[in-house]
């Protein structure tokens, strides 16, 4: 099934607004360092994990200002915390280039990306630092350039823009894990194509294992700006503080990709770029087929690579109705998974759902088949868990 791509800011260069005089840091998973009424400089880390956590992510303040409240979210169960933060954006912008003829070893490449809080900013939002220290050989490492999501442009524009950025810290990443091999995969067969293990099996003909990781067959994927801040990281000592974000939809008069500081609520950036709130039906933060909707208060987070607000008529209902049984869906999706029947009888097969959304887009009755296979592997794990 073909997913129409909609990219019409493929040709729009990167561009920064007047930046916001106040950000809502999100901080998932980790504990602030600083508290109400703290002065913090930009850069600054303001929250991190315990240092005997599993994974450890940190957190840097975008802006220079004050602390003016720490609060806590809800997000359906798990609770997570917000720094919100008043002050200014640093004036001086990010230096482009950096002095790259020093030479760095893997332990330094690995703490870097680990002291900047660099996570996945395709989506995965899953630690850089530990993706860049596998404990197996890994002998590629792919830079995902596909984007095959609808309507975003913003690793396009960084790898048009800052090739060089992007090639240095896949240089970098190669270094850090070993590799000799590495690549910049753009695919282009569209939706969900990009998806890494599609990738790996068109690009070196490997096949990631049911429920494995690229480590598996001796790969790393990292995403474009993931790659970019690995750079600005390992030769600026910089932290990852902003990101390039696709800003689209019917109700946005002024699309485009822009630079954010992370933690930007969605309500400002829709208004600098011109958005008639009153016929948008439906606001995502990602894109239409794996976004999730967001609310105009919530903050830009390190995975969101576009913002949509999008009309009544660019939006497929969900109504629920009963499965017909056609199998349009089981014939559309790229794994050959029986959407319609494992939302209703989930078995271990629908831990190998890579929550592409093509099903729910071919299904005649527009069932909400996504948040049912979501809730359906959330069940499975738990009871998998249970029975361990
Ligand atoms: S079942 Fe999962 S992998 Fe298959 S189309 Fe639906 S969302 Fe995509
Ligand atoms: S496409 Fe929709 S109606 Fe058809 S079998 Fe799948 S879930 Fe049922």
């Amino acid at each position: 099934m073909k997913i129409p791509s909609y990219k019409r800011c493929a040709d729009s260069p990167i561009q920064q607004f007047v930046p916001p005089n106040r950000v809502r840091v999100p901080i998932d998973k980790m504990a602030p360092i600083i508290k109400q009424g703290d002065h913090i400089e930009a850069g600054m880390l303001i929250a991190r994990t315990d240092s005997d956590a599993r994974w450890q992510f940190r957190r840097h303040s975008p802006l220079t200002g004050e602390v003016v409240a720490i609060e806590e979210k809800p997000n359906n169960g798990n609770e997570y915390q917000e720094i919100i933060i008043e002050g200014n954006a640093p004036t001086t912008a990010r230096p482009n280039k950096h002095n790259v003829s020093n030479s760095f070893s893997s332990d330094d490449i690995v703490s870097a990306a680990r002291e900047a809080g660099i996570v996945g900013m395709g989506g995965g939002m899953f630690p850089t630092y530990a993706k860049l220290s596998p404990n197996v050989p890994i002998d590629c490492v792919i830079i995902n350039a596909s984007e095959c999501e609808p309507y975003m442009t913003c690793d396009h524009r960084v790898l048009l823009e800052h090739r060089d950025e992007v090639e240095s810290g896949l240089e970098l990443a190669k270094q850090a894990v070993g590799a000799k091999r590495g690549e910049i995969a753009n695919d282009k067969h569209g939706y969900p194509f990009g998806y890494e293990n599609f990738i790996i099996r068109n690009l070196l003909g490997r096949e990631v294992p049911s429920g494995g990781l690229p480590k598996d067959v001796g790969v790393v994927v990292i995403n474009v700006q993931t790659a970019q801040t690995l750079h600005h990281a390992v030769y600026g000592q910089q932290p990852l503080t902003q990101r390039v974000v696709t800003v689209d939809g019917d109700a946005v008069s002024k699309p485009g990709n822009y630079l954010i500081p992370i933690g930007t609520e969605i309500g400002y950036v829709l208004e600098q770029c011109a958005t008639d709130l009153e016929s948008t039906a439906l606001l995502l933060g990602g894109g239409p087929m794996m976004g999730k909707p967001v609310d105009l208060d919530s903050p830009v987070t390190p995975g969101m690579g576009a913002i949509l607000a999008l009309t009544a008529t660019q939006i497929q209902k969900a109504n629920d109705g009963p499965c017909v049984r056609c199998g349009e869906c089981l014939e559309a999706c790229p794994l050959g998974l029986p959407a319609g029947l494992l939302s209703e009888q989930p078995d271990e097969s629908v831990l190998e759902c890579i929550e592409c959304g093509i099903c729910q887009y071919a299904c005649v009755g527009s069932r909400p088949l996504l948040d049912k296979l979501r809730e359906a592997k959330a069940q499975i794990r738990k009871a998998k868990a249970g029975s361990v």
